[in-house]
């Protein structure tokens, strides 16, 4: 049986990863851990956990051996490093973490005698193959732009999956030799961020916030006489559960600070 502890249990995704770990047989919901404890009305609805704290400190109490964050970049930060001095294999979607915090994190996961980490900027396994087939498609094609869209209550813009989008095809042209797309021949904007902003490499990104939207992509390639659209659309919060699961059965024998779920699933 895997202890398991939820740091952001009274929030959305959570939430319901707290539901998830009480109905899987081989975890064990050990501690929930949110500052709304125990004044918020979804708190009601986090399944009975063994700890219940608003203190990540409860970690410890509660003898976690994976811990899964959905808070904030900064909470999640800080939550991560504490599960590194601590002994806690930790798992992590939230979005948001700059590079000089992905760097602090390979630093404190990086040493042999310390737990293990995942992070994963999407976990449901359809967004994890539409960043593979995007980074197939791109060195195909001339030129590439993203379009993602959430729910309106999302804080960070663009989304994490969105960078990593473009992140992967910039690095996919790069290594097929192709290099970068051409220059944007935009030369009037009569509309500021009509264009979106640059990604990696240049490559244009836009962001919808939306109410009714859920967490939704498209990744479109053009080139003569042709398009191609890779769409991806979490519809429900339990889009996500599968992947979430799968990174916190495998975290323990998953060396160092991961990011993403490939590996995991061989692609
Ligand atoms: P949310 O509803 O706002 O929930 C975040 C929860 O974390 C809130 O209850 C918040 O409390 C709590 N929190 C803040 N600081 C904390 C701390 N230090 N320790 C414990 N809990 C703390 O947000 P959400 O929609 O669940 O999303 C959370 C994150 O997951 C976001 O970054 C989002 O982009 C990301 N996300 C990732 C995936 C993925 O597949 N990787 C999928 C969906 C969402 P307060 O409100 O009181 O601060």
């Amino acid at each position: 049986m895997i202890r398991v502890g939820v740091l952001g249990a009274c929030g959305k995704m959570g939430a319901t990863v707290c539901t998830a770990i009480a109905a899987a047989e081989d975890l064990e919901l050990a501690a929930a851990i949110d500052p709304k404890f125990p004044d918020a009305p979804s708190a009601g609805l986090v399944p009975a956990a063994g700890v219940v704290s608003r203190s990540i400190a409860a970690l410890q109490r509660a003898a976690v051996d994976v811990a899964i964050d959905f808070t904030t970049p900064t909470a999640a930060l800080e939550n991560l490093e504490w599960c590194a001095s601590h002994g806690v294999h930790a798992v992590c979607g939230t979005t948001g973490i700059d590079a000089v915090g992905l760097d602090r994190l390979r630093a404190v996961f990086g040493p042999p005698d310390r737990p293990n980490a995942i992070l994963a900027p999407n976990f449901s396994i359809s967004a994890v193959v539409m960043m593979r087939l995007a980074e197939l498609a791109a060195p195909f094609f001339d030129g590439a732009e993203v379009i993602e869209l959430h729910h309106d209550q999302k804080k960070d813009a663009p989304s994490g999956t969105a960078l990593e989008t473009v992140r992967r095809i910039a690095a996919a042209r790069e290594v097929s030799g192709r290099g970068s797309f051409g220059p944007d021949p935009t030369t009037t904007v009569s509309c500021e961020g009509a264009r979106g902003g640059a990604g990696a490499a240049g490559i244009r990104v836009h962001s919808v916030r939306l109410a009714g939207l859920v967490a939704h992509q498209e990744v479109l390639f053009g080139g003569p006489g042709q398009t191609l659209l890779i769409r991806q659309d979490s519809i429900d919060r339990t889009s996500f559960v599968p992947g979430v699961l799968l990174a916190t059965r495998r975290v323990a024998s998953t060396p160092g600070f991961s990011i993403g779920l490939d590996t995991l699933l061989g692609i």
